[in-house]
């Protein structure tokens, strides 16, 4: 990682996508993580290794990962459902995998047809197959919380039974935990008194990271709040790709242009050229044209007198 006091993980090409109605054609998808890494992203979630008939969107994520590797610096993170996937992932050469598990179970049910116990035994096995493989070859291995802040099946989860679940990810052999605010129910003071909760349970080292989104307009704010707290990667989407399927007109992820903006502009240096950003927009346009994209900064433009941190 670079000097930088925040890591932005654009997770656009995985979050974003998987929830455009069409997929994007391969080219794009490299040429789009080629544009954000020259603009200074160093980390990129780049795909999902997901069944191909649940998510076709996802099926080429194999040869995005073979190409996201070619880039010098980067970070080549995916998602994986389970223990097929991370088999796939590590083939590929993934850098980071994340293994969901929803806080809620019976939004894990509906989703993925697992309980808790049975996503723990998921993530045991895993990090048991990665233990076994060369140092330099072993990924490092997230466990998210989604559904951490509220769930649209079961509102709001309590907080003991989410630590639990963290101490239990950790135990199983994760070496870290994320905090996924999937459905876009959180504000600044249940982010902050939750990163405080879990890190309470697991330490501060195994809590670093945050996935927010923006669905109600709170994105922005939860991840000062969760600055604040000490968090230093945040994930994030270019344009808000993919917005979010039961808010129109709200994104979905919180918009990598507005969140390296507010950073830059509070003299928390990203690593990362606004302009240069800005610009993989046209790359995400003409991938999937009909998708909306989102974001201020973008259609306000940098203001006058600007000054970033990386000059
Ligand atoms: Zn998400």
């Amino acid at each position: 990682m670079s000097d930088s006091a925040v890591l932005i993980s654009e997770v656009g090409p995985r979050d974003g996508l998987q929830n455009c109605a069409a997929a994007m054609p391969l080219a794009f998808k490299k040429r789009w993580i080629e544009a954000e890494a020259k603009a200074g992203v160093t980390e990129i979630e780049v795909g999902s290794f997901v069944s191909r008939r649940l998510l076709p969107q996802m099926a080429d994520t194999g040869q995005v990962v073979e190409f996201a590797r070619t880039i010098p610096g980067l970070v080549v993170a995916v998602l994986v459902p389970n223990m097929r996937g991370a088999e796939a992932a590590v083939a590929a050469g993934a850098h980071k995998i994340t293994l969901p598990l929803s806080v809620s179970e019976t939004h894990s049910l509906r989703n993925i047809r697992r309980t808790h116990d049975q996503v723990i035994d998921e993530a045991r096995a895993i990090a048991e197959f990665l233990s076994g493989l060369p140092e330099g070859e072993r990924p490092h291995f997230e466990g998210s919380l989604s559904t951490a802040f509220g769930c649209t099946l079961e509102g709001p989860i309590e907080e003991d039974s989410i630590l639990r679940l963290a101490e239990r990810l950790v135990e199983a052999g994760c070496d870290e935990v994320g905090l996924s605010d999937t459905t876009g129910y959180a504000d600044p003071a249940s982010v902050k008194k939750l990163i405080r909760a879990v890190r309470g349970v697991v330490g501060a080292d195994k809590l670093q990271g945050v996935h927010l989104h923006n669905t109600r307009g709170l994105g922005l704010a939860n991840a000062l709040a969760a600055y604040e707290e000490g968090i230093t990667t945040f994930d994030s989407s270019l344009g808000g790709l993919g917005g979010c399927p039961t808010a129109p007109g709200a994104s979905g992820n919180i918009v990598t242009e507005d969140l390296v903006f507010m950073f830059e502009s509070m003299g928390v240096s990203t690593g990362i050229d606004l302009e240069k950003l800005m610009a993989c927009r046209e790359i995400v346009a003409a991938g999937v044209p009909d998708e909306d994209l989102y974001g201020f900064l973008p259609r306000a433009g940098l203001p006058l007198g600007f000054v970033s941190s990386q000059t």
